[in-house]
């Protein structure tokens, strides 16, 4: 027992007497009901001095370390005990940090744990969970240990997937000044893709990289494979109206909303063929057709969700088309587990609309109100 005291005590000594380490970074992990705050450094970190404070209940822990530059809750902290991190130089020895809590805490155990494996820096681990009456303090030493397993494996994100419609020897849509629709839906694909990675909440993939040809089955088996909480598909097909124009967004369903949509949908269908395959099962435009069963009644019904979401949250400057969500059978859209919408951004068919989907600042506006449209529809608030 002495000898094991005498040995934290030298472990905690030797690891208080490094006065200069800089804390670089703050992550947290979320566990069942515990939080776990982890400061990096590249020097050996321990607490100087940890305690509560109340109304309102703060927990303030000292560092003896210099910073210059301040840290924060980061962004995408998804706990519930804490408001806000604040970050100082108590004094020129001492930075303290101090957690504004939403609730009373307890702490659960701090440790300072060596590099190892692919951390290359040392880290300062505080577990917390929630007080069971009172403001708990157990406030221990650091101990220079691995922490507990924290209990949760983080939950995987959202993994959406984007189908840049279209592609290698089709072209889709040819606009008057022949911009391609294959092109375009690319452009907006990798963009969404790049917007939706921005915010740290999702995990994407895109059907297509690059301009090659892709069957329709094939589009909806690479989001089966993968699992994919949504399915995105990207067009700007032609309106045989040629005045016809603004952003419309398709579900499936049985039967299509009108005659348009049961024409576009006939015509995205046939692309199959200029795939060059001699032999291609063509599936019935008509819906009504497939074996519907109870998955796939729910899956149209979540995807009728997303589409009106989507209508919902359109930026005002992104013109829509009269009944802008319609129904159809569409090919692509027909993976029977993964809530999936095809967005006619556009038609190339109409001058104004090929001008503005060549137009950065309107493919933004779309690209913004979509990934809004994606938050509110997993209940993922900004
Ligand atoms: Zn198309």
């Amino acid at each position: 027992m002495r000898i094991l005291f005498a040995l934290t005590t030298a472990l905690f000594f030797m690891i208080s007497t490094h006065a200069r380490a800089e804390i670089t970074r703050v992550e947290f992990v979320m566990g069942s009901g515990k939080e776990r705050m982890i400061l990096f450094s590249h020097e050996a970190l321990a607490h100087k001095r940890m305690f509560f404070l109340d109304t309102p209940d703060r927990l303030v822990i000292d560092f003896p370390a210099t910073n210059a530059r301040p840290l924060a809750l980061p962004e995408d902290y998804s706990g519930r005990f804490i408001r806000q991190m604040r970050f100082g130089k108590f004094n020129p020895s001492l930075t303290r940090i101090v957690l504004d809590l939403n609730q009373q805490v307890t702490v659960l155990g701090s440790y300072a744990v060596p590099p190892s494996g692919e951390i290359r820096e040392w880290q300062y681990v505080v577990d917390l969970a929630a007080a069971q009456g009172g403001s708990a303090s157990a406030i221990v030493t650091p101990k220079t240990a691995a922490p507990p397993p924290i209990a949760s494996k983080p939950k995987p994100k959202p993994l959406i997937v984007i189908d840049a419609g279209h592609g290698g020897q089709d072209p889709g849509a040819i606009g008057a000044s022949k911009t391609l629709e294959k092109n375009v839906t690319l452009a907006y694909a990798k963009a969404l893709r790049k917007a939706l990675l921005k915010t740290g909440r999702y995990r994407v993939a895109l059907t297509r990289e690059d301009d090659r040809f892709i069957m329709l089955g094939e589009r909806v088996d690479i989001a089966r494979k993968l699992s994919a909480d949504l399915f995105i598909s990207l067009h700007a097909d032609s309106n045989p109206r040629r005045d016809a124009r603004g952003f419309s967004v398709y579900s499936l369903s049985e039967t299509a909303s009108d005659a348009e949509s049961a024409a576009l949908a006939e015509q995205e269908n046939s692309v199959d063929f200029l795939g060059g395959m001699e032999e291609i099962k063509v599936e019935d435009p008509e819906v009504a057709d497939i074996l519907i069963d109870l998955t796939q009644r729910e899956t149209m019904t979540k995807s009728s969700e997303f589409a009106e979401v989507i209508v919902a949250s359109m930026h005002p400057k992104v013109r829509q088309l009269a009944k802008t969500h319609r129904y159809a059978g569409f090919r692509v859209l027909k993976a029977p587990d993964i809530p999936s919408v095809l967005i006619e951004i556009g038609f190339l068919s109409n001058p104004e609309d090929e001008r503005l989907l060549a137009s950065p600042e309107f493919r933004d506006l779309v690209i913004s109100s979509l990934v809004g449209a994606i938050d509110k529809y997993l209940g993922i608030e900004e």
